[in-house]
């Protein structure tokens, strides 16, 4: 085994760099430094990389885009990832457009490629920060639909057996935003084969516009956030509701605010900690089950 030293690892990765704010790289704004911090502009890179921890034997974390993300204010003790491979292809076969992009493409890129190519089937992803690898992790979606319902193939690194391999849909059993990857830590996504459909670029648009006025109007888009805190439940209430009813609208505890608008959000009003954020989701918690019997779960990963 190498030992671990600055001198292995700046050898085996030139473009590392040493205690990096990750604050910087979430949407929350939020969080200490990474130990070690990559960002991989390839597929190689990605692969190369995760090669690079293990031999070290350096935990890692993959981070796209930083918007499902609470970061401790300790910061990380090992090797954050980042992924940029934002390549993105498109091909088209009679009515069936296929987008073939890295892990690390933004959404954004692709809902804006989705107009200029009349391509139906991304408009619910329209506003949602981050990449395509943690669209899949999570099975981002609104609106009604998810990446679930996009995905034809994902290619993923098996980092314990050391192989590459292709998921179908199915392989990735997709839920209410959870995934096969969300389960198997081994598992990274690389990159993914999304499958559209050709439609009509002018009614594209106004879904589209339609969307994004929604998100406007009801979630506090002007305050650094991850977006929902906890996920709904099944049935019932939705959680922003039953936040509501107990009361917690406006509730702060130091920089963290449970929006007004939205009451699963939680806003930092501005150097906010985590420990702040995690205070207030646990008076969320424990209000929410004395009132209503039920258990929120987080959405918002945590690291
Ligand atoms: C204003 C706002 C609005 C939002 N609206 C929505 C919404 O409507 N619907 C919704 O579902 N979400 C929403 N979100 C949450 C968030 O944008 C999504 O969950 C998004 O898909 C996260 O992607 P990311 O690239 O930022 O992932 P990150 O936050 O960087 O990471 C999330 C998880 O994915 C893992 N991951 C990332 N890439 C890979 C990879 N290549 N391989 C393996 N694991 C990987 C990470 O390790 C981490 O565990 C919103 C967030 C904000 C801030």
């Amino acid at each position: 085994m190498l030992k671990l030293n600055k001198m292995n690892i700046i050898k085996e990765l030139p473009a590392i760099k040493k205690n990096v704010s990750l604050a910087e790289y979430t949407t929350f704004k939020i969080g200490g430094k990474a130990k070690y911090f990559f960002i991989a502009k390839t597929k190689e890179d990605l692969i190369k990389a995760i090669f690079v921890a293990k031999k070290l034997k350096l935990q890692f974390f993959i981070l796209g885009g930083g918007s499902n993300l609470l970061v401790s204010d300790k910061g990380y003790n090992g090797l954050v990832i980042k992924t940029q491979n934002s390549n993105l292809e498109i091909r088209k076969k009679g009515t069936i457009i296929n987008f073939f992009c890295g892990a690390g493409a933004p959404l954004a890129k692709l809902v804006l490629e989705s107009i200029k190519n009349s391509a139906q089937g991304l408009e619910w992803a329209a506003g949602i920060p981050g990449t395509v690898g943690g669209a899949i992790f999570g099975n981002a979606g609104a609106f009604n639909e998810s990446m679930s319902g996009n995905i034809e193939e994902v290619e993923v690194l098996d980092v314990r057996k050391t192989v590459i391999k292709k998921f179908k849909n199915k392989d990735c059993r997709f839920e209410y935003r959870k995934s096969f990857f969300k389960k198997n830590k081994n598992i990274i996504i690389l990159s993914a084969k999304l499958k559209l459909k050709n439609g009509k670029r002018k009614k594209i648009k106004e879904i589209i516009k339609e969307h994004l006025e929604k998100r406007k109007k009801f979630q506090p888009l002007n305050y650094p956030s991850a977006g929902s805190v906890f996920v709904n439940p099944k049935t019932g209430l939705k959680t922003g509701e039953m936040i509501e009813k107990c009361g917690l609208k406006g509730k702060r505890i130091g920089k963290a605010k449970v929006s007004e608008k939205h009451a699963n959000f939680i806003m930092n009003l501005g150097k906010a900690k985590e420990k702040d954020v995690k205070k207030l989701i646990n008076l969320i918690k424990k209000r929410v089950k004395n009132k209503f019997g039920v258990i929120l779960k987080e959405e918002i990963i945590s690291i």
